[in-house]
């Protein structure tokens, strides 16, 4: 073997396992793996689970807080004003320094995949250029997806299509859209059908940005959904916010969810930008703005946590951890029963890898081995304490490590260990 882990925690399994490494793929999955390896890690009953799967975040923004000037009110609106300053002055190498260095942040976390908006409303294609570069460098490390981004619109920006289709034609990976943020509903049809005929013709999957909005009449998931359909996309489309789902009437978000769950349709819920963007127009009370999470999940929809913004005009906090991602979650979806802080760590793993469209991945024998080992016992634990990722493994390698932080209470002069555990 070339790496094994030792005593470690998996989902399923009453006794801690090993895990045995060969090459880039688990090799076995046993009670006690009597070979050796120069390389063995002992987790000593930590929990080990797949590598974190992030399936929404903006590279080409992230990192840009404070420049050119800070987001005073927090707002979208002003969000997008400063962001529409910023992007004036986006150079290939701005561009790559800074994606590089919140890719970093996001692998010491424990992400390898990351699937990532790419404004195109630019007729240079700037950003989109850097990140194609960006994704080849990485390439065997982190699996970088790129989905073409229209913006400010595929129909409400001068030739919003042909960029469209340029940025597709660069090497994007998926197509993307927001279709509630172009001028008139009749284009923002137009943008949805548009994007998944695309998708169609080139095989390719489909992540839009849709219903991003307390606007109860904003209803572009039913294009999505309705297109999806007939175009035979099934399981290759993402929405991502919904957001607005949260204001419709309950009779008709009964019958999207219908559509949606018929579409095999991927929801990718941001709970971090979310929670501080919308509800922006509401006096008391404050709506939270949020999609329909718990009932999307038991409607057997596939529900995904993303990151969205890591310190730009939008969201001036983060560190790239989808575990941030999650605890906000719990709270903002009222995710507390025991299987719903259980089932937060999956929106951010396997779940988000079926969205990805990843068939390598996952704890089990013959698959790809990207791995994270906790310095947390339990699923629940992980997300309790947002716990250090001791390891991140990919492709069997190591390629992250953290060493958790030890906190002692000096009491009557006398050290002693808290470890937060009860
Ligand atoms: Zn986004």
């Amino acid at each position: 073997m070339d790496l094994i882990i030792r005593q470690a925690t998996v989902a399923g399994a009453e006794q801690p396992a090993d895990i045995g490494i060969r090459g880039e793929r688990i090799a076995r999955i046993g009670p006690a793996i009597t070979e050796t390896s120069p390389h063995e890690i002992d987790a000593a009953g930590r929990l080990v689970t797949p590598s974190l799967v992030e399936t929404h975040v903006h590279l080409d923004a992230v990192l840009t807080a404070g420049s050119p000037r800070h987001n005073l009110t927090g707002s979208l609106f002003e969000g997008i004003e400063i962001w529409g300053e910023r992007v004036k002055t986006l150079t290939r190498e701005d561009v790559i320094r800074r994606a590089d260095q919140a890719i970093r942040w996001m692998l010491a976390c424990g992400v390898t995949h990351i699937r990532t908006h790419v404004d195109v409303c630019d007729p240079a294609l700037v950003a989109l250029r850097a990140l194609l570069e960006v994704r080849e460098a990485w390439r065997g490390v982190v699996e970088i997806q790129i989905v073409a981004f229209p913006q400010q619109g595929i129909y409400s920006f001068p030739d919003g299509e042909a960029l469209m289709v340029q940025a597709l034609d660069l090497g994007a990976d998926l197509v993307g859209g927001i279709p509630h943020y172009e001028w008139t509903r009749e284009y923002g049809e137009r943008a949805v059908k548009t994007a998944l005929r695309l998708a169609a013709e080139r095989g390719l999957r489909a992540d839009l940005h849709c219903d991003e909005t307390d606007d109860d009449q904003s209803r572009f998931l039913e294009v999505v959904a309705a297109e999806t359909i007939r175009l035979g996309l099934q399981g290759r489309v993402t929405a991502g916010h919904a957001t607005a789902m949260h204001s419709y009437n309950n009779a008709y978000a009964h019958r999207l969810i219908r559509w949606m769950r018929q579409a095999g349709v991927h929801i990718v819920t941001n709970p971090l930008d979310n929670s501080v963007l919308q509800g922006r127009f509401d006096a008391y009370p404050i709506r939270r703005g949020f999609t329909r999470v718990k009932e999307l999940l038991a409607a057997g929809i596939n529900v995904c946590i993303g990151h969205d913004s890591i310190m730009d005009p939008w969201y001036p906090l983060g560190v790239g951890d989808p575990l941030q991602a999650c605890f906000v979650m719990a709270h903002y979806g009222q995710m507390s029963g025991y299987e719903e802080v259980r089932a937060l760590l999956e929106m951010v793993t396997t779940r988000a890898a079926a969205c990805f469209g990843l068939d390598e991945y996952g704890l089990a024998e013959g698959r790809q081995a990207d791995l994270v080992v906790w310095d947390a016992p339990t699923p629940e634990d992980a997300v309790r304490r947002i716990a250090p990722r001791v390891a991140v493994i990919s492709r069997g390698r190591v390629v992250a490590r953290t060493t958790p932080a030890r906190s002692e209470v000096i009491l009557r002069g006398t050290p002693e260990a808290v470890t937060f555990q009860p």
